[in-house]
């Protein structure tokens, strides 16, 4: 095999309680991701000669080694092949970046797992996990395939949920980006709850009950990603005013997440939606 497609889902967060700043610099959290059938595509193809590339069109997505594709790349390539193997890795974006997405991480994540595949490396899934920890707090949660998952640690330590039916959501995008790390550094910690309900929800998702769910989904990033862009504020009020009865932020946003009862609702609220500033998106548990 010379090359292989792959695709890569972007997730949302249900849930997002930040616990406590660590001594490494990283915060403590816990969180509930899902995984949505928002996709990148991405073309892996073995090189003849020993040089990883990577060829994107969309302006803010790097095409050097800061890509966290080259990251998994030489990771895997270092010790399974000595270096010997190139590889072109040509990015189509769907999921929109910084946006809360994970679209990075997922990607880095794809490419671990379609590596494995494409040069026979038979390296099994925990191997795999191990990998994906050394690039990213949220890479190891799409190394796990699962539809829900709750993430502790940095995120990065995964139990699967049971997948009950799928959810169905309007996902709203403003076109600003904003950056983790300054959303991380501007959050007040005296001033989240400490109150944990994760097991609540999670017992919510299970029965699938949307009018319990509602109670628990919360991130504790939101007021400060909505203090640095206000526009979220609007986009949460027309959100109401639609009666869409639960969103939320989702990671550092600034992408949110409606769920709604059906397709056919959440098509029928996106449309009203849609404007020339905002991307407006229906997805679906994946
Ligand atoms: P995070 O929470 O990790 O910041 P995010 O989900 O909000 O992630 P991403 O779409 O992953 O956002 O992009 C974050 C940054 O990572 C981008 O601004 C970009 O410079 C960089 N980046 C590196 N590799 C990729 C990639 N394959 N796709 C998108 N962005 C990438």
């Amino acid at each position: 095999m010379r090359s292989i497609r792959l695709k890569s889902p972007a997730k949302i967060n249900l849930y997002l309680k930040v616990l406590r700043k660590r001594k490494d610099g990283y915060h403590q959290i816990k969180t509930v991701f899902e995984r949505i059938d928002l996709f990148d595509e991405l073309l892996l193809k073995t090189r003849k000669d020993q040089r990883i590339k990577i060829y994107c069109r969309h302006p803010a997505v790097p095409t050097d080694n800061s890509n966290l594709v080259y990251k998994a790349t030489q990771l895997l390539r270092q010790d399974f092949l000595n270096k010997s193997t190139g590889l072109d890795i040509r990015i189509t974006k769907r999921i929109p970046v910084a946006a809360g997405l994970g679209g990075g991480s997922s990607n880095a994540a794809s490419v671990l797992m379609g590596l494995n595949k494409l040069w026979n490396l038979g390296v099994n899934k925990e191997e795999l996990r191990h990998y994906a920890d050394k690039i990213g707090s949220d890479v190891p949660f799409f190394i796990s395939e699962s539809s829900f998952a709750v993430g502790t640690g940095r995120g990065e330590k995964i139990k699967n949920l049971p997948k009950p039916r799928v959810l169905w959501h309007i996902l709203v995008v403003p076109h600003n980006k904003l950056s983790t790390k300054e959303i991380y550094s501007s959050l007040n910690l005296r001033l989240t709850k400490k109150e944990e309900n994760v097991n609540m929800l999670v017992r919510a998702l299970k029965s699938f009950d949307l009018s319990r769910l509602k109670n628990y989904i919360t991130n504790d990033l939101e007021k400060v990603a909505s203090r640095k862009l206000p526009k979220l504020f609007s986009i949460k009020k027309k959100l109401k005013k639609l009666g869409v009865g639960v969103f939320c932020l989702s990671g550092s946003g600034p992408a949110v997440f409606g769920i709604l009862k059906s397709r056919k609702e959440a098509e029928q609220k996106a449309r009203k939606l849609k404007s020339r500033n905002l991307q407006v998106f229906v997805v679906r548990t994946y």
